[in-house]
């Protein structure tokens, strides 16, 4: 029997993320899972139908405890230690990225960050992740216990099924707060959030300036999807770092990457390797971008992306 305890987000309507449910048909597809799933706050709404054996409530985050997350990680500690899971599993986002590490540190375990793929055919867990910029797949057998690992998000479907897990309230860990948030700031934000949009359409330095950007949020829109951009678009001053796409910035997996202007760095690649498909608009031919994408227009994107926009609202009427 493999134990696995899932630490679940929410979204804006407080319901179970699309990110956690993807993490929990990840767990599921485990041979022989058992599945705690731990949810802050009251577990209530999609957080009592999901399809595992068990759901706890550990402590809602404080407004003062935001990115920070000091209670959670002490609870999350006090479930494994009480637990000893074999497998701790969080959603590669700012929350499982600061809570794993830090439980990995109290726990003396290996942290895998960032993965795309959780097995334990081989008897012990393993994980996939993208290493060198998104060229190359690694794979890496977890030998500490619990394995602690962050799951990319758009690597597995969310699973569609509902359960009728038992429903407990955790006693809170103790917490040794010793840093405090005095003031957040919450990023404007129209429509869906990169990480989970199915289509992300980013502009490179390649745009020239601040004002392309608005096309591009038009195709966005028009697609229901977000937009990101590359580092050198976000450093110059053309659009917020929040939508920066890469290894430092964020990882995304839609349908449909449109990369407007980006030359394909592997630091931006690392960023959207594992999108299903990369669609380049670049006058240059011979730019790496061209080595990644399934669909490629060599061209100014000034021409391109007008009748592109046009087509797709063609489509969609
Ligand atoms: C430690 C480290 C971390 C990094 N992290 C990140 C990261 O997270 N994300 C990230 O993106 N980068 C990251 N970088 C930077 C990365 O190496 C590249 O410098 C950056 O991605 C380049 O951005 P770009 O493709 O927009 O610009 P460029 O490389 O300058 O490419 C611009 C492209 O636009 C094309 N172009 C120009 N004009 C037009 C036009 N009119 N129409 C169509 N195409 C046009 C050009 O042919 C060119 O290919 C990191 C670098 C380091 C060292």
């Amino acid at each position: 029997m493999t134990t696995i305890l899932l630490v679940a987000e929410r979204d804006q309507q407080g319901e179970i993320s699309q990110a956690s449910l993807q993490s929990v048909a990840a767990a599921s597809g485990l041979s022989d899972a058992q599945i705690t799933v731990a949810v802050t706050g009251e577990a209530s709404g999609s957080a009592s139908s999901l399809p595992v054996e068990k759901v706890v409530s550990i402590s809602e985050i404080s407004s003062g405890d935001s990115g920070i997350y000091e209670q959670a990680t002490a609870d999350v500690a006090a479930l494994v230690a009480s637990t000893n899971p074999d497998v701790v599993l969080f959603n590669k986002s700012d929350f499982g990225s600061v809570v794993g590490a830090r439980l990995a540190f109290r726990t003396d375990s290996a942290f895998a960050a960032d993965c795309t793929e959780i097995s334990n055919a081989s008897g012990s867990v393993s994980v996939t992740r993208p290493v060198y910029g998104g060229s190359a797949l690694a794979e890496f057998e977890i030998a500490s216990s619990p394995a602690i690992v962050t799951l990319r998000a758009g690597a597995y479907e969310p699973t569609s099924k509902t359960g009728s897990p038992s429903v407990e309230t955790a006693a809170a860990g103790s917490a040794d707060i010793r840093a405090s948030v005095t003031d957040t700031v919450a990023e404007a934000r129209d429509g869906v959030r990169l990480e989970d949009a199915n289509f992300v359409v980013s502009g490179g330095r390649g745009l020239g300036g601040p004002e392309p950007f608005s096309v591009l949020t038009d195709l966005a829109n028009a697609l229901g999807g977000a937009v990101g951009a590359s580092r050198a678009a976000c450093d110059a001053g053309w659009i917020d770092h929040s939508h920066q796409v890469g290894l430092t910035g964020k990882s995304v997996s839609p349908d449909v990457y449109v990369a407007v202007g980006i030359s394909g760095a592997s630091q931006h690649m690392a960023g959207c390797s594992s999108s299903r498909a990369i669609v380049a608009i670049n006058k240059d031919g011979d730019s790496n971008i061209f080595k990644e994408a399934r669909f490629g227009v060599v061209g100014d994107w000034e021409k391109v992306l007008p009748s592109f926009l046009a087509t797709v609202r063609e489509l969609k009427a």
